[in-house]
């Protein structure tokens, strides 16, 4: 546990990530937290554990088959790996949201496409983690969910990346349900449809 570790409770205000860019949170049970998309298709990441313990993580699986849905959605909750509550959905203006899991990084930039040493959402939860000095090899794929991400599920089983749909201003409220930490990660990932092309600003207003 590294010895400047940020142990601040996050304090209410709003603030801009730049393209590319993270913040992490420390939020109180009762919190909210918004997420503003400022010019529209862009997809931001998040990642969050129990401050209680931060071996129980957010699961993109189990808050999905509890909803039976692939997408998250206002009204539903965002569960644990240990199926406790974490979030409540209280606001969504768009109801697309993925939940298969993952996060762009260098790794799957290189399989997927053949680029080496890009930044992705991964560096950014590292970041955030780090911050907290929480263990940044302790992330896992399932669980991270990416706000605004649309993928479509085919008929024929085929999952395909496609441009978001969010516009301008579209937003959504989480609220908190367990003290929690939180790492945001403005997604940098360019090679593929998710942010259209083209990486924009997103604020985060804590309440
Ligand atoms: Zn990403």
């Amino acid at each position: 546990m590294s010895t400047t570790a940020t142990t601040e409770w996050s304090a209410p205000g709003r603030t801009v990530l730049p393209p590319k860019g993270r913040l992490a949170l420390k939020l109180r049970a009762g919190q909210r937290v918004s997420v503003v998309d400022l010019e529209g298709q862009q997809v931001m990441d998040f990642i969050a554990s129990m401050v209680e313990d931060p071996n129980e993580r957010l699961s993109a699986m189990f808050t999905r088959v509890s909803m039976g849905k692939w997408d998250l959605q206002e009204g539903y909750t965002i569960y644990s790996d240990r199926c406790r509550p974490m979030f409540k959905v209280v606001k969504d203006d768009v109801g697309i949201h993925n939940m298969t899991g993952g996060y762009c990084s260098k790794y799957s930039n290189s399989i997927r496409y053949g680029v080496e040493e890009t930044w992705g959402c991964l560096d950014n939860l590292i970041g955030d983690w780090q911050e907290f000095g929480l263990d940044p090899t302790a992330i896992n794929p399932d669980q991270c969910i990416s706000l605004f991400m649309r993928i479509l599920h085919h008929d024929d089983g085929r999952m395909e990346i496609t441009e978001p749909t969010s516009r301008p201003g579209d937003t959504i409220v989480l609220e908190a349900l367990a003290d929690m930490y939180v790492g945001f990660s403005n997604c940098p990932e360019e090679h593929n449809p998710c942010n259209a092309f083209h990486v924009t600003p997103m604020a985060v207003v804590v309440e």
